[in-house]
């Protein structure tokens, strides 16, 4: 039963593919990490020869930001996060779009708020721009848009924006590549007797409880928690959602394959599930 649905993992057509700031970084300096940059474009050009189309969610804006302008991680004012950010998108966008053109493949930038999705006209432009530029094989870059985005109209964490970015384009598949393997009973990191979940066909209360440890790494926003989130959000639109680990992220290509990695979420499409309304209650619970 697992294997099949695995199997099917390969027809998937529309791909958003979500990877972290901890995960493009190396951890002993916070430098960007060419080579696992390298390696993860590779995989999104491989499958767009593969005739998929694929998105990119990305985090590393105010993390290469700082970078940049040496400023320390710590407690910054928001103001010095948003300037980060806008050194850091460039400069993001930069490395990608150089390894991209590698490949042969044109990119785009799109940069997101919670008005994104709340703005009827924002939302409506916006998806037309994705399908647009899939029907022109280009693959988007997304991230959110950090410089003017503040707590009122922000989504937060890039796991709940993939997900809401595959609502909004009708993906059949998210995959988030993480620091960890995909979801267990408890924290792995500091309880040996949890268990690792395969396959979760219901997000229910246990599954939330299970969401309730955080990720190991302190660079980026996302816990297990904000994963679960996207996951409800994903799933509820019709596409399947998978967490694995970043570490080594030919992942993708085994995860395409049908292979068993990671926490599987399988797709139920909720006709109630609204994405807009959803998203306006977001800030609200
Ligand atoms: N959007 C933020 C950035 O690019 C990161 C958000 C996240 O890691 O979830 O720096």
């Amino acid at each position: 039963m697992n294997q099949q649905i695995r199997e099917a993992i390969r027809d998937k057509q529309r791909i958003v593919i979500k990877i972290g700031s901890s995960s493009l970084q190396h951890q002993e300096t916070g430098d960007l990490d060419y080579i696992k940059m390298e390696v993860l474009v590779r995989e999104l050009c491989n499958l767009r020869n593969q005739g998929k189309d694929v998105v990119l969610v990305t985090s590393g804006a105010i993390a290469c930001g700082k970078k940049a302008v040496q400023i320390k991680d710590g407690d910054n004012p928001i103001a010095v996060k948003q300037a980060c950010a806008a050194i850091g998108q460039a400069r993001l966008m930069m490395t990608y779009q150089k390894i991209f053109a590698e490949y042969n493949q044109v990119t785009a930038q799109i940069l997101m708020t919670r008005n994104t999705i709340v703005d009827n006209l924002n939302r409506f432009n916006a998806a037309n721009t994705f399908t647009e530029l899939l029907k022109l094989g280009v693959i988007p870059i997304v991230n959110e848009n950090d410089t003017v985005a503040t707590y009122e109209i922000e989504i937060g964490d890039n796991d709940t924006l993939s997900a809401i970015v595959a609502a909004l384009i009708h993906a059949d598949l998210l995959i988030l590549l993480s620091d960890i393997d995909g979801l267990y009973t408890d924290n792995p990191r500091t309880n040996p007797n949890a268990q690792f979940i395969p396959v979760v066909r219901e997000i229910d209360e246990n599954i939330l409880r299970m969401g309730k440890h955080e990720t190991g790494s302190s660079v980026g926003t996302g816990g297990m928690d904000t994963k679960l989130t996207a996951a409800k959000i994903a799933t509820a639109s019709g596409a399947d959602m998978i967490i694995a680990n970043s570490e080594d992220v030919r992942i993708i290509h085994r995860i395409m394959d049908g292979r068993e990695y990671g926490t599987l979420f399988t797709a139920h499409k909720d006709d109630d599930f609204y994405l807009t309304d959803f998203v306006e209650q977001m800030h609200n619970d």
